[in-house]
């Protein structure tokens, strides 16, 4: 089958009430699994890669299947944006609000320098939350976020509104 001839939205499962009751989570494993359909996703998102970028950044966990493979087929590097206490490194961290609670997420403080233009990279955008900590962990040492990237956008959650001078595109809106 030729790439453009994938519909992707055929590929995206929706799992009800997981990980809690009212979540509808889209399963993007049987994307993942199908061969054409993965290669078709990752070239559609290579498409919004601006051509000065430095690095793809990928958002743990899911963000690292879609930006590594991005990576490759762009010939960028990679830098994950990890969970606490996983980077064996020096580590710049960042706290964000959750509905409730608080998370954390962390970059190494040599992965990024000043100047540098980087795309992040995630599987979905929901409330904003994670995508707009990462964008803060890279400013912040000095780089700069061309744009975002995301399989997916929960639209009627305004994720975007959050991200608001950083240009965001999706392959998948719902
Ligand atoms: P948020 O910070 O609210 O934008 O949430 C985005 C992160 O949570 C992403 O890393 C997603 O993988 C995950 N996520 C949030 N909502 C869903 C959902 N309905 N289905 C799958 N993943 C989700």
């Amino acid at each position: 089958m030729s790439a453009n001839a994938v519909n992707l939205r055929d590929f995206i499962r929706d799992i009800p009430d997981y990980p809690k009751p009212g979540i509808n989570f889209k399963d993007i494993t049987p994307l993942l699994a199908d061969g054409d359909a993965f290669g078709a996703c990752v070239s559609e998102l290579a498409c919004y890669i601006p051509s000065d970028t430095n690095f793809i950044v990928g958002i743990e966990s899911r963000g690292f299947l879609f930006g590594a493979a991005l990576a490759q087929l762009t010939g960028l590097g990679f830098i994950p944006v990890r969970k606490p206490g996983k980077l064996p490194a020096d580590v710049h961290a960042i706290e964000y609000e959750l509905e409730y609670g608080m998370d954390r997420l962390e970059i190494h403080r040599d992965a990024l320098s000043k100047g540098q233009k980087v795309v992040v990279v995630d599987d979905l955008l929901a409330t904003g939350g994670t995508a707009k900590a990462t964008i803060d962990l890279v400013e912040q040492l000095g780089a700069e976020v061309a744009a975002c990237l995301f399989v997916i956008e929960l639209s009627f959650l305004n994720g975007r509104e959050r991200l608001n001078h950083t240009p965001i595109h999706h392959l998948l809106a719902y």
